[in-house]
């Protein structure tokens, strides 16, 4: 169940109804596996360009990062097949909670347009 969260500044009011997508960082180990189910199940081929999610490598620290694309619609797809549990979907509320009771570990992934056309 996704609740939505109001926020206010002045007269302006909005809602957030959105998901997102959590990433723990310490639990992923860069197989990518979520690229290939992603792209398979959107794309119909296995090519982690065209994912929806995409891991991005740190050379120099070893710490992986995901990035999710604007057009991902929340299937799941990834969650599930992710071996290691490092990804998870949740409300947006829950997520600005959670965010605010720790310091470090997961956080919601950056949206952007990452795949290629
Ligand atoms: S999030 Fe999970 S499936 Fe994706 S690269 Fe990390 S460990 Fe692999
Ligand atoms: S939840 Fe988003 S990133 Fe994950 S498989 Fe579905 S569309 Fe792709």
């Amino acid at each position: 169940m996704f609740s939505t969260l109001e926020f206010k500044e002045g007269d302006m009011k909005i809602e957030m109804k959105e998901k997102v997508i959590i990433f723990d960082p310490d639990k992923c180990s860069g197989c990518r596996i979520c690229e290939l189910v992603c792209s398979m199940q959107h794309q119909g081929e296995y090519n982690p360009k065209k994912s929806f999610i995409r891991i991005m490598a740190n050379e120099e620290t070893g710490v992986y990062i995901a990035i999710q694309d604007v057009k991902c619609d929340f299937c799941n797809q990834c969650v599930e097949a992710c071996p290691l549990d490092a990804l998870s979907i949740v409300g947006m509320e829950e997520a600005i909670i959670g965010r605010k009771n720790v310091t470090i570990g997961s956080f919601p992934i950056p949206v952007s347009s990452v795949i290629e056309a």
